[in-house]
């Protein structure tokens, strides 16, 4: 890849101002490793230009690109078709472009689901999930379109939670409920994987959702969505009583990986991916 080959496949990022996005780094290290030909640019695209923005990657023959907060619903209006997933989630982060035609799909939870199964099968699994933000919504969907057998959803704000959990009632064939969450949530005995899909942890090593740690269990899969730092005091606490944990890295290398796919159709080396996003934010062990 020579980088300044103006024919170069555009990829790239529509999001506000960031000092730094890991999925440039992530991505364009898996061009580099593969010899892809192909870029991924970070634009800061404001709001009131959201759709002067699409319209310019359609012109400029963009193969596709991911959108951030705040874009992710109101980029929906400039597409063409939306994936069933997107469709349910109400939220789009990752647009393919081809022929001309613009199609939004929601890697978030799928990017989470493909690191889950690395641990486990989530198919007939009972679920805690705390949160109900963006990626919560996201992370539900998917594990209710994989055929989980139940979704509890605890949130402090019920409201959001309940509307999640009427989504994967409603929309998929899971079952779910939700449960507001006062003081130290407890961790029922029969939960086989405990998901933190809140914000808490990001960028503090000492913040921990509040949960009563002596309810984990042994054997039970624990999972954050919090990339930085990786090791969240949740997973470092979950692996002290024996839980299976996974760090919030493997979701996002995920959700680079399946962004490719759509774009591209190539498959990146998703260990080459988790390398760059370490010597960003540290590794894991
Ligand atoms: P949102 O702002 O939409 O949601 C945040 C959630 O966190 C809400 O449910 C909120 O609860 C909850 N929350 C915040 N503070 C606390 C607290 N002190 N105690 C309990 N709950 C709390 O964010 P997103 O859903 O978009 O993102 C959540 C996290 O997921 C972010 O940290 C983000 O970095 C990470 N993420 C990781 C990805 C990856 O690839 N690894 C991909 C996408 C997101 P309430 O509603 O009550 O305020």
């Amino acid at each position: 890849m020579s980088g300044t080959n103006f024919l170069s496949i555009l990829t790239g990022s529509f999001s506000t101002p960031c000092a730094d996005n890991p999925t440039v780094a992530m991505i364009e290290a898996a061009y580099r490793h593969h010899k892809i030909d192909a870029r991924y640019i970070n634009c800061d695209v404001k709001p009131a230009n959201l759709g002067d923005a699409v319209h310019g990657a359609r012109a400029m023959e963009w193969a596709g690109f991911n959108c951030s907060l705040p874009h992710k619903v109101e980029v929906i209006s400039y597409l063409d078709e939306l994936s069933e997933a997107a469709q349910i989630i109400g939220a789009v982060n990752c647009v393919t472009i081809r022929d001309g035609r613009l199609k939004g799909d929601n890697t978030d939870g799928k990017g989470f689901l493909a690191s889950l199964k690395s641990v486990t099968e989530p198919k007939g699994k009972k679920v805690l999930l705390m949160g109900a933000g963006g990626a919560a919504r996201a992370i539900a969907v998917e594990l209710g379109l994989a055929g989980t057998s139940h979704i509890t959803v605890i949130n402090r704000e019920p409201d959001k939670a309940e509307a999640i959990a009427a989504l994967i009632r409603e929309k998929t064939n899971g079952d779910a409920l939700a449960r507001p969450w006062e003081g130290k949530a407890q961790i029922p005995e029969d939960i086989d994987i405990v998901i933190n899909a809140t914000s808490v942890g990001l960028g503090d090593a000492e913040a921990m959702p509040d949960i009563a740690l002596d309810t984990l269990k042994g054997g039970q899969v624990v999972a954050d969505v919090i990339p930085n730092p990786p090791a969240t005091r949740l997973l470092r606490e979950a692996k002290k009583r024996g839980c299976i944990t996974l760090d919030g890295l493997g979701m996002l290398v995920n959700q680079g990986v399946i962004g490719v796919e759509l774009w591209l159709g190539e498959t990146l080396d998703a260990e080459v991916m988790k390398h760059a996003l370490q010597e960003i934010f540290g590794s894991h062990d």
